[in-house]
Order: C-alpha cells, then structure tokens, then sequence
C-alpha cells in the first residue's frame, strides 16, 4: 500500500485545501539551522554596538564602507553592481546598489527602522534632592514606565559645544563603567503605590535617574553632589552645566544581548524593535553578490517610535528626495520610478504571548518559529494609521517566499480593538510604492528585554534576500 492510499479521503482533502501554519524548526534541514544559529551571532553584537539611531547608523555605515558601499554622488553616473549610502543626519541611513535594469522599472525597497523606546534626558537634566544627585528624563516612544526602574541604564548620545565640536558619550556598557538607575519603592511601603492604576504604577516625573551621591568636598555651597558630578564631566568631556541644552542623551538598558533558553533557540536583547529587522535588511543588501535586476534600496530610519515625524523620520521627505535624485542620476524619472518600486515594510509583529493569551486571535496572530510575518495590516481602530497592502501585491510577494523557501506566516497586532499600532509602511505607501509590512516576531515587544526566535531573524534576512531577486 503506498502512503497515499493510507490516507483517508478527508485527510487528503484537507492536505490540499488547509492552510496550515509550518514550524520553521520541523521545516527547516539541521544545515540552515545551523546557519541561522551562526547568523545570529552576528546579530547579538550589532545589537550591543548600536543601541540607539545614531550608533545603528554608524555601525550600519562602518558595515557597508566594508562592503564596498561609497557615499552617492548625485552629479556622478552609475553602472549596475555600484554601491553607494547617504547618512541622513547621523540617524538615518539609505543604501543602493544599483541594478541592470532601467530605472523606471522600479527600485525594490525595504525600510526599517533603528530608534527604540528608552529614557532621554531633558534639556535642564541635572538636580540634586537631599544630597542625591539626578537626571530628570523624558521618555521616548511607548514603554510600560513601570518596567524601567531597577534596571541597570547605560548613557548614550552627543553633546554639542558653543564652538560646534561635538562630545561623543557611551558610557555604562564597557565591564568597567559605572552603571545608572531608576529606583522604585520597596514593597513594604508599596501601599499607596498599589492602588495606582497600572499605567500610572511609575509616572512620567518619577522617572529620575540616579547619577551620584558624594558631594563636592569642603564647600559650603548648596548642590555639593550637583557639582561633584559637573565636575566629573567637565573633567571627563569639557562641558559646563549648559551645553545639556545642546545634547541628545538617551538612557538605555545596560544589558548585552544574549542566548536565551536551554536551546539556545531564541535572543534576548534591549532594541529588537525594530533593530531585528535593521540588521537583517542591512545584511541582506550587503550580501548581494552581484547586480540585482533592479535596483535595491534599504532604509534604516530613526524617529518610527514617535510617529515617523522629523527630519530623520520616514514621514519627512528624505527618502524621497534621495529616490528623485536616484532616478534623476539614472537617466530615469522619479514618478515613473516610484510608482513602479515594491516595498518590504521591515517592522516586528507581536508575537502570541501564552501567559497571555487574551490579547491575540490566534488564527490570526503571529508565533515565535513560525517564520517572517508577512502583515497586510496593521493599524488600530478600524485599520487606522497602516498601509493596507493590496491583494496582488501580497499574492506576488507570497508565491516569491513560497519559491525560495522562506518559511513565513501571517500575523494581525493583537485582537482587534485591544490596541495596535502602525509601522513606516504607510508613509513609503502614500508615495504611490507598493508596500507590505514584513518581519520578525517578538515576545515582550518595547520591553528593556525583548525576544526573537533565531529562526525567525534567519527567515527575515532569507525573505529580504528573496526580495532583491524579485522583478516585476
Ligand atoms: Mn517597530
Ligand atoms: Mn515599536
């Protein structure tokens, strides 16, 4: 008896009609596993080394310099198989290597972006309270306030000086370094705290970095902790107190990036969102070992977390006028170009979360090891705020992953009216491209700790790969 006339009528039938959602391990042969175990090792230190836009950026930069990638040149001509970047800012990044076909065929484009939620300094952070010294912060993008205190911060960022050089700081992530915090109430006078609402549990204005304790000594003077810790970086940077009206200074978690589980199966680390996807869009264009069909374009862009506005965010026109003066070097036309380009919308989904499983539809939700998350919309409210990808975009896209073996599922944000949120997509969307959210799963999403399956991340640089294959 052979195995198929084993199988019972309805098996058969429901193997050829059901979808069925495929674990990337059972999927998987052990030599991709081991690939993907390896590519992630890779992955664990661009995420030490870029934890806020601005270190992404120049990792990003140092990264494509080494593979070939010059600054672009809009006076210069371009042949196929060329790389170039432009850094936006510091905080954002484009690279192109340029493809055989004409131009106005389209650009294939992925975008992701490499700002995350943290803590940043304000513009007057530094004050002394009973002999204590702080920084008072504000945050930055959504985070649940009461998960950062307790958490070891490292301080990241610049301060720009009134003659205009500028002071890079990095310090809490070397062995060596101090580290800072913010301290919560102990449980036993936790009464009060408890009956707060939970968004309410730690509140924007408690959120005050400690920063130091030993005043200034033999002084008489008031602040004596204030000015000990002024001094240190006078020493240390050659800044007085006002040049913190001249910086940007981001408090992020101090933890490295790490295997997590038994298995070894899934990465821990502080920035996954959207830097999981940052890494595997990057590589993948690096990776492209000869000229694609068309050309291919990535964005690694900042400002997402806070609604994509700004000048390094993806709602302003940088990446337009990079896309025109693209076309314009190429002989091309930039609307003609644009209307024909596809877009990868690289951003994270939420992954189902077991502990809580009231917050997901699971037939329509994403899991950890189940693939890239091919999202057709995200939003909130009614599908508010995303680009709802078209049909046939979507199928094109599909059959593209099924052909190259991607393995990749689909994935809402969480049940509907729960909540959502919304990606870069709909602002490369709205420039006629088009544009499908793609990427990786994650459990603990905006968390100081975040988790990826290994898998996933592997399908992600797979899928982004495939993509800059794709022709039209
Ligand atoms: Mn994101
Ligand atoms: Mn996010």
């Amino acid at each position: 008896m052979s195995e198929k006339e084993k199988k019972s009528k309805a098996e058969q039938l429901k193997e050829k009609l059901f979808y069925k959602k495929e674990h990337s391990t059972l999927t998987m042969s052990d030599k991709e596993q081991k690939a993907a175990d390896r590519y992630c090792e890779g992955y664990k230190q661009f995420l030490d080394k870029g934890k806020t836009e601005r270190e992404a950026a120049a990792a990003a930069v140092e990264m494509a310099k080494a593979a070939g990638f010059v600054p672009f040149d809009k006076k210069k001509t371009y042949k196929a198989g060329d790389r170039v970047y432009r850094l936006n800012r510091e905080k954002s990044v484009i690279l192109a290597v340029i493809g055989k076909g004409d131009i106005d065929r389209g650009v294939n484009l992925t975008a992701a972006h490499i700002d995350s939620p943290r803590l940043d300094l304000k513009q007057n952070p530094l004050y002394e309270s009973e002999n204590i010294g702080y920084f008072k912060t504000h945050y930055y993008g959504g985070i649940k306030k009461y998960q950062w205190p307790s958490v070891p911060l490292s301080l990241h960022g610049v301060i720009v000086k009134p003659d205009g050089s500028k002071v890079t700081v990095n310090i809490g992530e070397d062995e060596n370094d101090p580290v800072f915090m913010v301290t919560d109430i102990l449980p036993h006078l936790a009464e009060e705290q408890y009956k707060r609402p939970a968004a309410k549990l730690i509140q924007g204005e408690e959120l005050n970095i400690l920063v130091g304790s030993r005043p200034f000594k033999d002084d008489k003077e008031s602040e004596g902790v204030k000015l000990a810790v002024m001094e240190i970086l006078n020493k240390k940077y050659g800044i007085v107190e006002k040049d913190f009206l001249s910086a940007e200074l981001e408090c992020v978690p101090a933890f490295k990036a790490k295997d997590v589980g038994f298995d070894r199966s899934l990465v821990g680390s502080y920035g996954q969102d959207d830097r999981v996807c940052a890494y595997t869009a990057l590589t993948a264009i690096l990776d492209l070992k000869e000229a694609p069909e068309r050309t291919a374009v990535c964005v690694l862009t900042d400002k997402e977390e806070i609604g994509s506005d700004g000048n390094t965010g993806l709602a302003s026109s940088y990446l337009k006028y990079f896309l025109y003066d693209l076309a314009q070097c190429m002989g091309g036309d930039a609307r003609t170009m644009l209307s024909a380009s596809y877009c990868l919308s690289a951003d994270v989904n939420a992954a189902f979360d077991p502990s809580f499983p009231d917050c997901f539809e699971r037939r329509n939700c994403s899991k950890i090891n189940y693939g890239v998350v091919v999202g057709k919309y995200y939003g909130a409210r009614g599908k508010s705020g995303t680009s709802d990808a078209n049909a046939e975009y979507i199928g094109h896209i599909h059959s593209t992953l099924d052909k190259n073996k991607v393995v990749w599922q689909t994935g809402e944000l969480g049940k509907v009216d729960f909540g959502g949120g919304g990606t870069v997509a709909m602002f490369i969307a709205n420039l006629n491209i088009d544009t499908v959210d793609v990427g990786v799963p994650v459990l603990s999403m905006h968390a100081p700790y975040e988790i990826t399956a290994k898998n996933d991340v592997y399908m992600a640089y797979k899928a982004f790969v495939t993509f800059h294959k794709m022709s039209d």
